[in-house]
């Protein structure tokens, strides 16, 4: 059983084949998903899609490409949304200093709002970081990250970096670039990072896993990423998926699933 923390769902050639991708996802295991969300829109159908499918969870936020002053009707909203059950994360939020969609004080003030939001709603926190380490490392400080915990989603950064992420409490969530022949960076990240910290994500539509690498990703593709990590480790593949999927579960607060999953989480 695995867990594809991080995808989304909502993406137009997703959305369009949301059958079979749900069922291609639990042939192979991913039994639980959940879907980001980057604006208010993506939020609000990040939940409907949850609303709809037991398998299913969302987060809320605003993604630094959008990155933006939030209204105080914005703040309210995103209140709102989160306070919803399907709701399990705040974010993505971060910071993106390589495409540098929006200027960077824009970014960095949209950051600490949205730890503030999540502290309120009490949520962890799932961060977007792109070229920004010590940025966002001196943020999370400055927010005092680890009383909110969270997850470096698809982290990029080398193992120096991580043990001090790992430092602050959070979880490292690995995604498809692991399997990519030229990332040994990532690959000695994935090989030390503490087995209980270590989470698995598709960042689907994006970043396919090799062999599917150049695809549009679906969270059946998991299985490719959590089978590197097992070969690098040297474990086998059972206990990955085990002891990441219980990462998964404590830190947003999942139910057990014993393969039945829809429609029971609200009984
Ligand atoms: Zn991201
Ligand atoms: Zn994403």
């Amino acid at each position: 059983m695995l867990v594809d923390t991080h995808c989304h769902l909502d993406f137009e050639d997703l959305v369009a084949e949301q059958k079979g991708i749900l069922a291609r996802a639990r042939h192979v295991g991913v039994q639980q998903i959940i879907t980001i969300g980057i604006d208010l829109p993506t939020s609000r159908r990040a939940i409907a899609l949850a609303e709809a499918n037991g398998e299913i969870y969302a987060t809320i936020g605003i993604h630094p490409h959008n990155a933006c002053a939030l209204s105080s009707k914005v703040f309210q909203e995103l209140l709102t949304l989160g306070h919803k059950s399907q709701v399990v994360a705040y974010g993505e939020i971060g910071l993106d200093f390589y495409r540098d969609y929006k200027p960077r004080p824009v970014q960095i003030s949209c950051l600490h709002e949205q730890l503030n939001v999540a502290r309120q709603l009490e949520l962890p926190v799932v961060i977007h970081d792109r070229e920004a380490h010590e940025e966002v490392l001196q943020i999370l400080r400055e927010q005092k990250a680890w009383e909110i915990g969270g997850a470096m989603h698809c982290f990029s950064g080398d193992w120096s970096f991580a043990k001090k992420c790992l430092d602050l409490g959070f979880y490292l969530s690995i995604a498809g670039p692991v399997t990519y022949a030229k990332a040994q960076i990532l690959q000695n990240v994935a090989r030390q990072c503490p087995l209980d910290r270590l989470l698995l994500e598709t960042d689907a539509p994006f970043l396919a896993p090799v062999p599917k690498r150049g695809k549009r990703n679906e969270p059946a593709f998991l299985i490719h990423t959590a089978e590197k990590i097992a070969s690098l480790r040297n474990l086998p593949l059972e206990e990955v998926a085990m002891q990441t999927t219980l990462n998964a579960r404590k830190l947003f607060k999942l139910p057990k699933v014993d393969g039945k999953t829809t429609s029971e989480r609200n009984e």
